[in-house]
């Protein structure tokens, strides 16, 4: 049985720009065939299938379009499902007609799914509409012929400029009101010669936008006469996309992307990959690239013994106690495997560190918090305990990290409670390493921020990049959610440039952002 390829754009590079169909295709897919421009977060939808990168700089040889028409008709005929991940959308300047072609030839079923085309996406994240009623009602997508190989291996770098860009028709073309330039950057200078040759304006305002929807995202302004060398100066490379049109000159009212706040930095997070989504998130939207480099792992406790006695007689104490999300999550899940739910709580009630502890006690176990201190610290917990006398003579069960602090478990004791349990309901362990990503960022000496939000990640990742590579955080800023992470710090060696006001992560972006500037 004959499998199917789909070709699938990947939009422009920010993951969040993949369209449904796309999502949809990658998840069920066998393999899936991709190459540099295609951002390889998108291949968290896939990882089921087998990837295979045809993008020039990790093979030994160039991989010609010959050899991936080839890939995708063998992949095919061995009944897989096959996904052609292409930068931007397939058939804009993504030679996916001739994929189409060979698969044609070879009578494979194909579907081809339309992506967000870099012309229109980049300009669009540069604070420049491509139209404008005051200003043109035509765009027009060219490309400057300048092959991708030639900004990838050194043999055709010599060659010199792009072949072919003459059989452009330069005097049509300079009527145009707007003209997106595509594969342009070496090309650039005679791209604006032409132009203004052929009677186009050289005050015409231009732009560069260099890897346009991501956060390195990189744009230079000029006008025909000086773009050219404003580029070189700026040492734009390739992938960028040129603008040429009145339309650019709106940007400075319409520049949301490259003015968050947090725009052009690089900030690494430290949490399980499990907690990590939510901090990265919110960095995200503030601008930052975010490198995720779990330094803990988090797993159910080897023997459930004590965990299967505690959440089997819930509904005995009087207070249930969790200090993390986390907490809640494994809680919720062993609850499920026994055949237990909410109603295993009886008229026990719960207590919580921090708002999104919380939320999570809300949502994922349909319970109402009791208490929740101001302060999101043990002490903070057991102070309100004793004021509202609700210590001596109750019973307590504490669903916690293994390695969570004996204070509040000592507090409670020593205020007389008539029982705490402490039960390590997850275990935490270090990660085996630390991202081969966050290493190259660390090594280019291009992360601006890394964020400790307790003292687990803080002591893992410090034994994780080790004594020769602690050198790598001279001029790097160090973020603390409280103090507890930075007395950790400091007994690390390492003093943290900021500390949240509030112990949560809205106060840890809060703290970075101040000192961002
Ligand atoms: N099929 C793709 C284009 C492939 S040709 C699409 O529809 O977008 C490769 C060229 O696309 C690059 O040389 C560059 O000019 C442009 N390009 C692709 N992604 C880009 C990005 N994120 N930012 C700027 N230009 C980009």
């Amino acid at each position: 049985m004959s499998g199917v390829v789909y070709l699938v754009g990947a939009g422009p590079g920010d993951p969040g720009l993949l369209t449904l169909r796309g999502a949809q295709l990658l998840a069920a897919c066998d393999v899936v065939v991709y190459d540099y421009l295609a951002n390889a977060q998108l291949l968290s939808h896939c990882p089921q299938a087998q990837a295979i990168y045809v993008g020039k700089k990790a093979a030994a040889h160039s991989v010609t379009q010959e050899e991936i028409n080839a890939l995708l008709v063998e992949q095919a005929k061995l009944g897989r499902r096959v996904v052609r991940l292409k930068g931007g959308d397939p058939f804009v300047f993504g030679r996916g007609g001739e994929e189409c072609e060979a698969l044609h030839a070879a009578q494979i079923p194909f579907e081809v799914v339309p992506g967000i085309t870099a012309a229109i996406a980049a300009p669009a994240y540069a604070g420049i509409p491509v139209t404008h009623r005051d200003f043109n009602s035509s765009f027009t997508l060219i490309t400057g012929h300048e092959k991708e190989e030639e900004y990838r291996d050194d043999q055709a770098r010599e060659r010199g400029p792009a072949a072919g860009s003459s059989d452009l028709d330069w005097a049509s073309i300079a009527r145009l009101p707007c003209v997106a330039f595509y594969m342009g950057v070496k090309s650039l200078s005679r791209i604006c010669a032409k132009l203004i040759e052929n009677g186009k304006d050289p005050q015409t305002p231009a732009a560069t936008i260099r890897w346009g929807t991501t956060p390195q995202q990189r744009t230079v302004v000029g006008v025909l006469a000086d773009l050219p060398q404003k580029v070189t100066d700026a040492g734009l490379k390739p992938p960028a996309i040129t603008i040429v049109g009145q339309v650019v000159s709106l940007r400075p009212t319409m520049n949301w992307f490259e003015e968050r706040p947090l725009f052009g930095k690089t900030v690494v997070v430290t949490r399980t990959r499990q907690q990590a989504s939510e901090l990265a998130n919110r960095l995200r939207e503030l601008g930052a690239r975010v490198i995720e480099a779990p330094t803990i792992e988090l797993a159910a406790p080897a023997d459930p013994g004590a965990v299967d006695a505690a959440l089997g007689s819930l509904h005995q104490f009087d207070w249930v106690v969790f200090t993390s999300q986390n907490g809640v999550y494994f809680a919720r899940q062993r609850l499920l495997e026994m055949g237990l739910d909410a109603r295993a709580f009886g008229q026990a009630r719960v207590a919580v560190i921090g708002e999104a502890t919380a939320a999570a006690v809300r949502q994922e176990l349909c319970l109402q918090v009791a208490l929740c201190p101001k302060k999101f610290v043990a002490e903070a917990l057991a102070d309100e305990l004793t004021q509202a006398g609700e210590i001596a003579g109750k019973r307590f069960l504490l669903l916690r990290a293994d390695i969570a602090r004996p204070l509040l478990r000592q507090r409670l004791e020593a205020l007389r409670a008539a029982e705490v349990r402490d039960v390590a309901i997850y275990q935490t362990q270090s990660a085996a390493a630390l991202s081969p990503e966050l290493l190259d960022a660390l090594d280019e000496g291009v992360v601006d921020w890394i964020t400790f939000t307790s003292s687990s990640t803080a002591r893992n990742f410090v034994t994780l990049l080790g004594e020769t590579r602690r050198e790598k955080l001279r001029g790097v800023k160090l973020a603390s959610i409280g103090p507890v992470t930075t007395a950790t710090l400091h007994d690390l060696g390492l003093e943290p440039t900021v500390q949240a006001q509030t112990y949560v992560l809205e106060g840890l972006i809060a703290a970075m952002m101040e000192k961002s500037g």
